[in-house]
């Protein structure tokens, strides 16, 4: 009998592709079997505000933008869709889609995670339900989460209730949707990381939780089957790669970038500094209740072993930074702000807290807003941008001294990606104020690097952990380098300057 025979030293599926679909725009990027980028395609997408404080998103354009720089990636990388072993999903998390389930055609837009529309609603329910909610889900209880926007449409869309009574309709987040989209309408799920910022999910039973749906009277037919993050989910349809594509790895953003810096062990954390700064701890096999409105999560879910997450955000880091630059003029881009900081020796007790927006955890003040104190005749803009790197700082320490509080879990080092761990100052100073290691990884792409991680191990690509974990590489560690004594007495000063921004706009 003739078998075949592989061409020597030619593997067929020699890549992933993750579909990395955040908020701004869709990105595709091509992985090689050492983690590295091969290639990758991004495109913006419209955002769309019918009224103050919503925010929408084409479905259909979230998909077109997302097939079109998977082509675009791998026509650039010269391959074709044979060479690729597995599709890695991760998204914008909490995005609200419905869409028909015979046609695809969607109700309304997408309600994106920032929309507060049912602001006021969740407000309603916070006194009788919050605890519960928290007990169940692990989520503050908050308008951020899918939830009260899958009511919304089903309140505010003509013949939506019946329709879904009726079981014509589908809901989704992100993932959803491009499954749903990418496999011709046969798949319709999600993975445990995505169904876990639902508000719907029972993060213990791991289960869609029929109370909440009682309360929200959303009926359980419109919800994704749960699976896991790390499993063969379908193949794609031919019409888009002309070859049929394992989509293997799915993990909301967050959680896929604890995934794509190798957090595997309870204990570890990474925060992404972007606009805002978001922290994810792996808390290990249990869920961690936070005291001190930290959000349980699950990370993720492979094999049968789930792994739990604490997380907590600040709304103003790298923004802070874009602030300095748009709105006071003071530094021209934002990697100046390094050379400025640097350029004195402290911050001559100058202290800003970037408030702008609130105070996100573990304070959660919404009425809070920005302060500049401690200027004196002798403050220097200098000064002023060294505050604003140390402001960053600051925030996330506080969101570790949660977690810390919350766990017991002593930090020794903490993980680091995103736009703004470019500026040595402020992770040097991230060090001082942890007392701890701030590692920064070669490959900053870590979301779309954890879920290609995530799919490759689904299908064989790579082996197991152990061989992902060797792949892992620091670019430099920012060792703490500052006595306790200075330590204690700055931090002191932010809090005093924390009390004064706190309930302003009351
Ligand atoms: P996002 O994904 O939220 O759009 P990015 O990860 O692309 O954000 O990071 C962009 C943010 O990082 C901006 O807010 C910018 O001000 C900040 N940033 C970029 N470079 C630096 C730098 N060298 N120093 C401080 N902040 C920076």
């Amino acid at each position: 009998m003739i078998g075949f025979i592989p061409l020597k030293g030619f593997d067929m599926s020699e890549y992933i592709l993750t579909l990395d679909q955040g908020t701004t725009s869709s990105r595709a990027i091509i992985f090689n079997k050492k983690g590295q980028i091969v290639q990758m395609a991004q495109q913006e997408f419209q955002q769309i505000y019918p009224k103050p404080a919503w925010v929408e998103h084409d479905p259909m354009e979230i998909f077109s933008s997302q097939a079109s720089v998977a082509a675009s990636a791998i026509s650039k990388a010269g391959i074709n869709g044979r060479n690729i072993a597995a599709i890695g999903i991760t998204n914008q998390r909490e995005t609200t889609i419905v869409w028909d389930r015979k046609t695809g055609e969607p109700l309304y837009n997408a309600i994106v995670w920032q929309d507060r529309r049912t602001a006021e609603y969740c407000n309603s329910l916070k006194e009788k339900y919050s605890g519960l909610i928290q007990q169940k889900t692990g989520l503050v209880l908050d308008a951020y989460f899918s939830a009260s926007k899958i009511k919304w449409i089903l309140d505010n869309v003509d013949g939506a209730r019946e329709r879904a009574k009726r079981g014509e309709l589908c809901f989704g987040t992100v993932d959803s949707w491009l499954m749903a989209k990418f496999t011709n309408l046969r798949l319709h799920a999600t993975d445990v990381s995505n169904a876990s910022r639902t508000m719907l999910f029972n993060i213990h039973t791991q289960s869609w939780d029929d109370d909440l749906l009682a309360l929200f009277d959303i009926p359980k037919s419109m919800l994704p089957e749960v699976k896991a993050s790390s499993e063969i989910y379908s193949q794609t349809a031919t019409t888009l790669f002309a070859s049929k594509i394992p989509i293997a790895g799915v993990a909301g953003d967050q959680q896929a970038a604890l995934f794509g810096q190798m957090c595997t062990e309870p204990g570890m954390l990474k925060t992404t500094y972007g606009t805002g700064c978001f922290m994810v701890m792996n808390t290990g096999e249990s869920p961690a209740m936070s005291q001190n409105n930290l959000l349980t999560t699950i990370a993720w879910k492979i094999g049968n072993k789930t792994t739990y997450a604490l997380e907590g955000s600040v709304f103003m880091g790298g923004a802070t930074i874009q602030w300095l630059r748009d709105e006071l003029g003071i530094i021209s881009d934002a990697s100046q702000s390094e050379s400025l900081a640097q350029s004195v020796k402290d911050n001559g007790d100058v202290y800003m807290v970037p408030a702008m927006v609130g105070l996100g955890a573990p304070y959660w003040d919404q009425s809070a807003r920005g302060c500049i104190v401690g200027l004196t005749r002798g403050s220097s803009r200098a000064h002023i941008v060294r505050a604003a790197l140390e402001s960053i700082a600051y925030q996330v320490g506080d969101i570790v001294a949660a977690k810390i509080a919350d766990t017991g879990i002593h930090v020794n080092e903490m993980r680091v990606d995103g736009g703004a761990v470019a500026n040595n100052f402020l992770m040097q100073y991230q060090a001082d104020i942890l007392n701890a290691k701030v590692i920064r990884p070669q490959v900053l792409e870590t979301t779309a690097l954890g879920a290609a991680y995530l799919a490759g191990l689904a299908v064989g690509y790579w082996d197991d952990l152990d061989s992902i974990k060797a792949l892992w590489q620091a670019e430099r560690e920012f060792n703490a380098d500052m006595s306790e004594d200075i330590r204690l007495a700055y931090s002191k000063k932010w809090h005093q300057a924390v009390e004064r921004a706190k309930g302003w706009s009351e």
